[in-house]
């Protein structure tokens, strides 16, 4: 048996045995996230492997039949919907199905998605006759007798024109208030926790003892009905849920019914901020097409209907466990610890590292390696430690200690005052940084040799057989075909691509030097206004000042790099020996829109919620501002985030305006004045 056949028949014997620990025993041990992910990994694995993949499949079909507990067959597959917990992934679905039926009018309805236990119910002749769990979707386990003491479950339909065999299903919830009483008797004697309410519903609805059952305070709540044997026939799914609310069935209290994009979207967006207050748990929104015909139509994959979707909400935070603290060396030599984490989902993602920034950060966090942490994503992207949980620390617990030497040359590593920064100062002798620094000459917005990936040029450094950039220039076939994986061909391909980038502009050539705080916005208004590089080496303080939208950090950075000769004659012989030739674009005259930073002087301080530090310095050049470092009487705006320094007391002193971050978000995102 290969590797990927013995992974995926591992990884379907976990999932079936998660499938017993919740269905049968009712004991979850993972997040519904983690099952997830685990389901989205068999299925990419599935794929190319789709006869294997069937075999295994049907012999745990057969383990299951002789089960007991799977004994009711339901009257057609309850299969579970496919999901998504990115408003992205529903614009895909959304599309596609346009897309497929090619009309642009397909109505899509959307109604929330409770977060309980499936349950389908049986009627014929309107009476109750079976209530089967989901179970493995074919088989289901009985809970008849349970489903009969559910408050809002109705035994018998009083309405002459119900459909001979009506199956309708649904999920049983427990409320939120309901749970936490619950909750506080079994703490109170020494019973068993239910860790949320969907864990509590299931518990309930399959407890032995219907009168537990009776006493949880059960809800059903149905968004589905198929009439087996009948002439009935809706068109629409409205119409079927509209027909189960009038048989004294509840539904969705919210429903939306739409072929507009953004109508669906703001229903999710709505949905999201009112779920906190509404008496049920609910972990996101389902929208399917409304037409029942053009359901059948677009059909069934194997897992999941493929005319329906779950989206769902987000949760923000997670809890996962520090397991250590690397140390990572930057191209201009700066040291940022990144801490090891258990593998933790999070929105869907799986988070291992997060950035610690630096040693001041994990003082203020009092982390320790082996704590338990809560981990958040910034602005939803980038993974964070938001707080360590105290109470969980252990005898483990270790104290994370700073090298002295770098990880990466062995030097010894300096320390600004306040521990900040702490840097490798070996420039180019220092190994990484010399990586780092080459990855970035020829990286897309610098000078991009394509194909020059930073594994080649990994392995290059490490083999030294490159320095610097001029080194790369240098290269040839013969060189590059020592390195095991590359052929004739494609190392052709590669020295092509390294001659090619030669012809390159002043501001593409500006941003590849790397000088801290010159970013591709820098580069390119330095380059227009000097027009050569011969001006701009040997330009002044005064004429930077100039240019607009450059401010003392970065002009005190720009002219601290070209003080030293030694740069200097670096470029030079960069440009003479690597033959580097600058096209002449006509002169861009960069426009930037009026807005309320243009020109302004802004100087920032403290830390920012949904930005790192140098994208939000980024984004305020981009508006035309001019960053400081420091108040003066110049200063139009203080940005502040948490924890400000004492610049607040400064700016408040000089009557300078004091924006929050709150405010400046609306105004990056154009919405406001102030
Ligand atoms: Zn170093």
């Amino acid at each position: 048996m290969n590797f990927i056949k013995k992974k995926i028949l591992y990884l379907y014997k976990l999932l079936h045995y998660h499938d017993y620990l919740y269905h049968v025993l009712n004991m979850p041990i993972i997040s519904d996230e983690e099952y997830d992910f685990l389901v989205k990994k068999i299925n990419s694995l599935k794929k190319k492997n789709i006869i294997f993949f069937n075999e295994i499949k049907s012999s745990f079909i057969k383990l299951n039949k002789i089960c007991d507990i799977y004994k009711n067959k339901h009257v057609k597959p309850m299969l579970s919907l496919d999901n998504t917990f990115d408003v992205n992934g529903y614009i895909k679905f959304h599309n596609n199905i346009k897309y497929c039926l090619k009309n642009k009018n397909i109505k899509f309805f959307c109604e929330l998605k409770f977060d309980g236990v499936a349950l389908s119910l049986l009627y014929r002749k309107g009476i109750l006759v079976r209530a089967l769990t989901r179970g493995d979707g074919i088989y289901g386990e009985d809970v008849t007798k349970n489903a009969y003491v559910i408050n809002n479950i109705p035994i018998v339909l009083n309405d002459s024109t119900v459909p001979e065999l009506l199956e309708i299903r649904g999920e049983v919830c427990m409320l939120k208030k309901d749970f936490n009483d619950l909750n506080n008797f079994s703490i109170k004697n020494n019973k068993k926790v239910f860790s949320n309410t969907r864990n509590a519903a299931a518990g309930s609805l399959r407890n032995q003892d219907i009168s537990i059952t009776k006493k949880r305070k059960l809800f059903f709540f149905c968004y589905e009905c198929n009439i087996i044997s009948d002439i009935k026939i809706f068109k629409n799914h409205s119409e079927q849920l509209n027909m189960l609310s009038n048989l004294g069935f509840c539904i969705s209290q919210y429903i939306l019914l739409s072929s507009n994009l953004n109508k669906i979207l703001n229903f999710y967006y709505l949905i999201n901020q009112i779920k906190d207050f509404l008496s049920l748990n609910i972990d996101g929104i389902v929208i399917k097409v409304n037409s029942l015909i053009l359901q059948k139509k677009i059909g069934y994959g194997n897992k999941f209907p493929k005319w329906a979707i779950a989206l769902k909400f987000n949760s923000k935070y997670a809890k996962s466990k520090l397991l250590s603290v690397t140390y990572q060396v930057g191209r201009t030599g700066i040291i940022t610890p990144v801490a090891n984490l258990f593998p933790t989902l999070l929105s869907g993602v799986m988070i291992k590292k997060a950035s610690l920034y630096n040693k001041n950060e994990i003082n203020k966090l009092n982390l320790f390696i082996n704590d338990s942490v809560i981990i958040h994503r910034i602005g939803n992207v980038i993974p964070k430690i938001k707080s360590v949980i105290i109470n969980d620390r252990m005898n483990d617990a270790k104290k994370i200690l700073f090298p002295k030497y770098c990880p990466s040359c062995n030097s010894l590593l300096y320390n600004n005052k306040n521990y900040t920064i702490i840097q490798c100062l070996a420039g180019n002798n220092c190994l990484e940084q010399r990586r780092k620094y080459i990855e970035h000459f020829f990286s897309k917005n610098a000078l991009y040799a394509e194909g020059f990936s930073s594994k080649i040029i990994s392995k290059l450094v490490f083999n030294k057989y490159i320095y610097t950039p001029l080194d790369c220039f240098k290269l040839n076939v013969q060189i590059l075909s020592k390195l095991k994986y590359f052929g004739i061909k494609s190392a052709t391909k590669i020295i092509n691509s390294i001659n090619n980038c030669k012809n390159t502009t002043l501001s593409k050539f500006i941003y590849a030097l790397g000088i801290p705080e010159i970013g591709l916005e820098h580069s390119e208004l330095i380059a227009n206004y000097f027009g050569s590089l011969n001006k701009i080496l040997h330009c002044s303080i005064y004429e930077l000042k100039k240019i607009k939208c450059i401010g003392d950090i970065c002009s005190s950075s720009f002219l601290n790099f070209f003080s030293y000769q030694r740069n200097i004659n670096n470029i030079n012989k960069l440009i003479k020996e690597g033959k580097i030739k600058f096209i002449n674009l006509k002169k861009k005259n960069i426009k930037i829109k009026k807005n309320i930073l243009f020109k302004k002087n802004i100087v920032i301080t403290g830390k920012f919620k949904n930005f790192l530090r140098k994208e939000l310095i980024n984004k305020l050049i981009h508006l035309g501002g001019i960053i400081s470092n420091n108040i003066s009487k110049k200063t139009n705006f203080l940005i502040v985030g948490s924890n400000p320094g004492n610049k607040i007391i400064k700016a408040s002193n000089l009557n300078i305006k004091i924006i929050l971050e709150e405010e400046i978000n609306k105004v990056l995102f154009k919405k406001h004045k102030f």
